[in-house]
C-alpha cells in the first residue's frame, strides 16, 4: 500500500535537480511545448523517473511564471494513486478534482504545478486540480516519465472523445520523450561503462598496483568528466589522498562513510552546502568538505566506494568543476567503477604477491646452488688428499692382506665421492644462468662413439650390448664438454639400469631441422608418478628394483640443464617393467656441410 507513503513530506536527503544535464532538459521543454500546443493546453510539463524512485521534474512550458518546480522531486506513490483512480484514455488518464479524496486533493496541491483558477461547480470546465497525465513505460511496463497537460486553452475539460484524440494525436511525441530520456541516459551510462571496462582491461595487463593506478587515473577523469581523481585504499594508502589535500580527519570521516556507502551500495555526492548520500557526513563534516571544495576550486566531489564482494577496501574521490551537474544516472554506473576497481585491484595485487614470491623462491635457489657449489668445493681437496694417500699406502711394500682390502674399499669410496663432487659441481655450473654456452659446431656422432668407448667396459661387466644406428654428418651447435657429459650419463643409465643380458638401442637422427637422439632399454621402467619427478635434482625412484642400483640422483637433472642450455627438450617414454626410452632434440646447425 502506497496510502501513506505519498503523504508523508520528501525526506532531505532528496537530491534535487539530479537527473540530466541541460541539454536534455531544453529538448524535452521543446517536446513539451509541441505537446501542448497541439493538444490546446497552456502547461505541459515532464517528470523524469530517477534511480533513486524519486520523480524530476525536468521541463516545463507555458504557464504565467516559466517553471516554478523545475529540478524539484516527487514521490512515485502521489502519481500512482492518481494513475488508479482516474479514467483512462490510451497513454493519458484524466482525474478531475471533485473525485479526488480531500487527502488526495491536499497532497495533489504540493506536486508540479497547479493553476490559480476561479472556483467553479460547473462540471463543464477545467478545475485547478484536475490531472490529466500520461504514463510513459519502457517496454517492460517499467514508469520512465510521466506528462502533464494543465489548463486547456478554452477552459473546458475536453470531453471523452477529445481525451482520446489527445491521445491519439499525442503518441508520436511522448514515444519522443522515451527516446530523449534513453538518451540521455545512456551517454552518461555509456562513458562510465567505458571507463569500467578499461579498468578491466588494465587489470589483464598484469600490473602491480601502483602501475595500474597509474595507468587508469587519466581514464578515471577522462571517464568522469572530472578535473582529478584520487584512489584511497583503506590498508594501503598511497598517500595520495593527503597529497590531494583532504586533511586526516576528513580522510578518516570518508573512510567510514564509504564503509557504509558500499554496504548501502550508495554514492556520495559531495556539493558546497550538502552533502548527499550520507547523513553522518552531511551532518558533522559538510563545512570542512565545502571549504574543501572552495581550497581545490570545485563544484562537486564524488566519492566512490571500492570493494569486492562484501569487503569494501577504499575510495574513489572525484573532483568535478560541476560545469554539468552530477546525476543519480551516473551514480548507477559509479557504483559498478568502484566495483570493477576493487576486483582489478585486488588481482593486481595478488599479481604483486606472484611477484614476490618467484624472486623469494628465486633467492632460494640462488642460496641453494651457492651453498651445493660451496660444499662441493670444499669436498673436492679432502677427496684428492684421501685418493692420493690411499695410493700411496697401496704401493708400499708388505701392505697386510687385510690391510689390502680396507685401502680397495677406501679407493672405491673416494671414486665414488669423487664422483659425486663433480657432479655436484658441473650442476652449480650449468646450472647458473650466468654461466656462458659454448657455441661450436659439434659432430654429435663422433661424441657418441667416445661416449661408448667409455661405457663399454661396464656393457661388457653386465653383459649388456649397445647397438647404435648414426646418420652421417649429425652437427649442433653447443658445449662440446656439456653434450658428452648429456650423451654419457643418458647411456651409462640405460646400462646401469638394464637387466643382465640386456641391450641398448642408440639412434641419432637428423630430422629436417632438427637432431634426434634415443635411447632405449628394456630394464625396470619409471612408473607414471616417478616420470614427472625424474629430471629434478637428487630424485632417485622408490622403485625397489631401480634402488638396486648406486646413484646420486643428479644424472638425469645434469641432462635437463645441458639439453635446456642448448634450447632443446628431452622426453622419456617409460612404463615400470616395460623399458624406458629417452629421447633429446636439439636444434641442428644450420649448414652442416660446411662446419
Ligand atoms: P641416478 O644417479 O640415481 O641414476 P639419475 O638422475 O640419472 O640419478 O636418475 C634418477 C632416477 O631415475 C634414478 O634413480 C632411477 O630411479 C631413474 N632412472 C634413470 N634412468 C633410468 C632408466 N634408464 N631406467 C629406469 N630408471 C631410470
Amino acid at each position: 500500500m502506497d496510502g501513506d507513503q505519498w503523504l508523508t513530506p520528501l525526506p532531505q536527503h532528496v537530491r534535487n535537480s539530479s537527473w540530466g544535464g541541460p541539454e536534455a532538459g531544453a529538448e524535452l521543454g521543446r517536446i513539451c511545448f509541441d505537446a501542448r500546443r497541439r493538444a490546446g493546453f497552456k502547461v505541459a510539463s515532464l517528470d523524469v523517473l530517477r534511480p533513486d524512485g524519486f520523480l524530476e521534474a525536468v521541463a516545463f512550458s507555458g504557464g504565467p511564471e516559466g517553471d516554478p518546480t523545475a529540478g524539484g522531486s516527487f514521490s512515485l506513490a502521489l502519481a500512482r494513486r492518481v494513475l488508479r483512480e482516474g479514467t483512462a484514455y490510451g497513454k493519458f488518464v484524466f482525474l478531475r478534482e471533485e473525485d479526488m479524496a480531500p487527502d488526495l486533493q491536499e497532497a495533489v496541491r504540493g506536486y508540479g504545478y497547479v493553476p490559480e483558477l476561479p472556483k467553479t461547480d460547473d462540471p463543464w470546465r477545467w478545475r485547478s486540480l484536475d490531472m490529466l497525465m500520461a504514463h510513459l513505460t519502457d517496454s517492460t511496463g517499467r514508469t520512465r516519465a510521466l506528462f502533464h497537460l494543465d489548463e486547456p486553452v478554452d477552459g473546458i475539460r475536453p470531453s471523452p472523445e477529445g481525451l482520446a484524440q489527445i491521445a491519439d494525436d499525442l503518441e508520436l511525441l511522448l514515444q519522443a520523450v522515451i527516446t530523449a530520456v534513453d538518451r540521455e541516459e545512456l551517454t552518461r551510462y555509456a562513458r562510465l561503462d567505458d571507463t569500467a571496462r578499461e579498468i578491466v582491461r588494465a587489470a589483464s595487463g598484469r600490473l602491480g598496483q601502483s602501475e595500474f593506478l597509474e595507468v587508469v587515473n587519466p581514464r578515471l577523469v577522462a571517464g568522469f568528466r572530472a578535473s582529478g581523481a584520487v584512489v584511497h585504499l583503506y590498508d594501503d594508502s598511497t598517500g595520495e589522498a593527503e597529497a590531494a589535500g583532504l586533511g586526516v580527519d576528513l580522510i578518516s570521516a570518508l573512510e567510514a562513510a564509504t564503509r557504509r556507502a558500499w554496504g548501502s551500495r550508495t554514492v556520495i555526492v559531495v556539493e558546497p552546502d550538502h552533502v548527499w548520500g550520507d547523513e553522518e557526513l552531511h551532518r558533522h563534516h559538510r563545512v570542512a568538505l565545502g571549504g574543501y571544495l572552495g581550497d581545490v576550486s570545485a563544484k562537486e566531489l564524488i566519492v566512490v566506494p571500492i570493494g569486492a564482494g562484501h569487503e569494501a577496501m577504499g575510495m574513489l574521490v572525484i573532483v568535478r568543476d560541476g560545469r554539468d551537474r552530477w546525476t543519480e544516472n551516473e551514480s548507477l554506473s559509479a557504483l559498478g567503477v568502484g566495483h570493477d576497481l576493487g576486483r582489478a585491484l585486488l588481482s593486481t595485487r595478488a599479481h604483486e604477491r606472484e611477484h614476490q614470491l618467484i624472486s623469494e623462491l628465486q633467492q632460494l635457489d640462488d642460496y641453494r646452488r651457492q651453498l651445493i657449489a660451496t660444499v662441493a668445493h670444499e669436498l673436492k681437496s679432502p677427496i684428492g688428499v684421501i685418493a692420493g694417500h690411499v695410493e700411496l699406502l697401496d704401493q708400499l711394500p708388505g701392505v697386510p692382506a687385510s690391510a689390502s682390502a680396507s685401502l680397495q674399499a677406501l679407493t672405491l669410496s673416494a671414486t665414488r665421492l669423487d664422483t659425486v663432487v663433480r657432479d655436484l659441481l658441473l650442476v652449480g655450473r650449468i646450472g647458473n644462468p650466468e654461466t656462458p654456452v659454448g657455441r661450436v659446431p659439434v659432430h654429435l656422432g663422433d661424441v657418441l662413439a667416445t661416449v661408448i668407448g667409455d661405457e663399454a667396459a661396464r656393457a661388457a661387466e653386465h653383459k649388456v650390448t649397445i647397438r647404435s644406428e648414426v646418420d652421417d654428418d649429425v652437427v649442433v651447435h653447443g658445449d662440446p664438454e656439456e653434450l658428452r657429459q648429456m650423451l654419457a650419463n643418458l647411456l651409462s643409465n640405460a646400462v646401469k639400469y638394464s637387466h643382465r643380458h640386456g641391450v641398448v638401442d642408440l639412434t641419432l637422427r637428423r630430422e629436417v631441422d632438427q637432431v634426434v637422439f634415443r635411447c632405449s632399454d628394456h630394464g625396470p621402467g619409471v612408473s607414471r608418478r616417478d616420470r614427472s619427478h625424474l629430471f629434478d635434482e637428487f630424485f632417485r625412484s622408490l622403485d625397489p628394483v631401480a634402488r638396486q642400483r648406486l646413484g646420486t640422483g643428479l644424472g638425469l637433472a645434469i641432462v635437463a640443464r645441458i639439453v635446456g642450455r642448448h634450447e632443446g627438450r628431452v622426453d622419456v617414454d617409460s612404463e615400470l617393467g616395460g623399458g624406458s626410452t629417452f629421447t633429446v632434440t636439439l636444434p641442428a646447425a644450420k649448414k652442416s656441410r660446411e662446419v
